[in-house]
């Protein structure tokens, strides 16, 4: 028959606080590793005895065992190996011991206490998708599938077979680390048995093979913002892998990937757009049509503009993401030269020529 943690101090479940401590002094006294040098018994014994008052001496930690201790049915027990313990069933209560075995283990353990298990924050999930040129102007609502690691819908997560649960690793009482106490020094090393998690699984979920987790598809509508561009990226707070230990989710970061326009080139909020202007034009002044995305627009050609001069239509760009107004439309004259010309053409130029050389 195993011993509670009452039997380890030798004192009665209604022991005082003065009746422990006592016990407890008399019985580190007995057992410490000072004066039971290489005695591995001793050592044991020690440890235990630590382990019973860092529970046993605090108020809280003792009810909560007292508790536990009869709602699972098969009683605490705080055998060679330490105390064994089934979450099963228990719910707040599992956090109350949580908290107590993850500070039990006195002087032994104080260079390496774990304590809880820190919340670790879920990772960043990047994902792309694919848009028109005319989609990222206006805005779009696309699907994005993305790939998740989550809880098993199995064992909701824990990693053991449902209807049992994970114990107390009884290699360290549920610290995730092994002290070894030298005199004065404590050394830890993460425990073998569990990884350092504290807790073991006795039986395997086997949807997960106890990893807890699975891979899901999520299919998640993103909303994208008139105006991005090749590379922008969309941050959905929360969206992304799920945190460990009541850390919040990571991110997903939904990046954009805007196809090539046949009619813009993209810089800044501005859109470049080549205007095939005639020589004549070019040299007297004229107008001529030039595309925007909401419409052609008339613009004047001064004269004398010279091939690759950039004209402003201002406002007819693309929409700036801060939501504010548009960037604008950059006309470049492309002063055109005829391939081929036709009677009438050819005296005028030839005119021209004997004029200008
Ligand atoms: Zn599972
Ligand atoms: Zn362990």
């Amino acid at each position: 028959m195993p011993e509670s943690l009452y039997d380890v101090l030798g004192v009665s479940k209604s022991a005082s606080a003065d009746e422990i401590k006592k016990a407890y002094r008399k019985l580190a006294r007995r057992y410490h590793p000072d004066t039971n040098a290489g005695d591995k018994g001793a050592e044991e014994r020690f440890k235990q005895v630590q382990t019973a008052y860092d529970v046993l001496s605090d108020g809280d930690k003792r009810k909560a065992y007292d508790r536990f201790g009869s709602t699972n049915g098969r009683g605490p027990t705080a055998g060679p190996g330490g105390v064994n313990v089934d979450f099963g069933d228990l719910g707040d209560l599992g956090d109350i011991l949580g908290g107590i075995f993850g500070n039990i283990g006195g002087t032994a353990a104080r260079g390496g206490r774990r304590g809880r298990q820190q919340a670790v924050r879920g990772a960043d999930v990047e994902t792309e998708v694919r848009l028109s040129f005319e989609d990222s102007l206006k805005g779009a609502e696309a699907k994005v599938p993305v790939e998740l690691t989550v809880a098993c819908s199995e064992c909701g997560g824990t990693g053991a077979q449902p209807g049992t649960a994970p114990v107390i690793c009884p290699e360290c009482n549920g610290r995730g680390v092994k002290a070894e106490s030298q005199g004065l020094f404590a050394l830890s090393t993460p425990c073998p048995r569990c990884r350092g998690n504290g807790t073991v699984i006795e039986q395997p979920c086997a949807a997960c093979k106890g990893s807890g987790r699975e891979r899901r598809l999520r299919t998640y509508t993103v909303k994208i913002k008139p105006g991005v561009k090749d590379g922008t990226k969309i941050r959905l707070k929360g969206k992304g892998e799920a945190g460990a230990h009541g850390g919040p989710n990571g991110d997903l970061v939904v990046i954009t990937r805007v196809a090539k326009s046949e009619t813009y080139e993209r810089r800044g909020d501005d859109l470049v757009v080549q205007v095939p202007v005639s020589f004549p034009t070019a040299a007297l002044g004229g107008k001529v049509d030039v595309p925007t995305p909401e419409g052609t627009v008339s613009l004047k050609i001064p004269s004398g503009s010279e091939d690759g001069k950039l004209l402003r239509i201002k406002g007819r760009g693309a929409p700036k993401l801060s939501g504010h107004g548009k960037g604008d439309v950059l006309a470049r004259v492309r002063i055109q030269v005829p391939k081929r010309v036709n009677k009438k053409e050819r005296e005028l130029l030839e005119e021209l020529q004997k004029v200008v050389g």
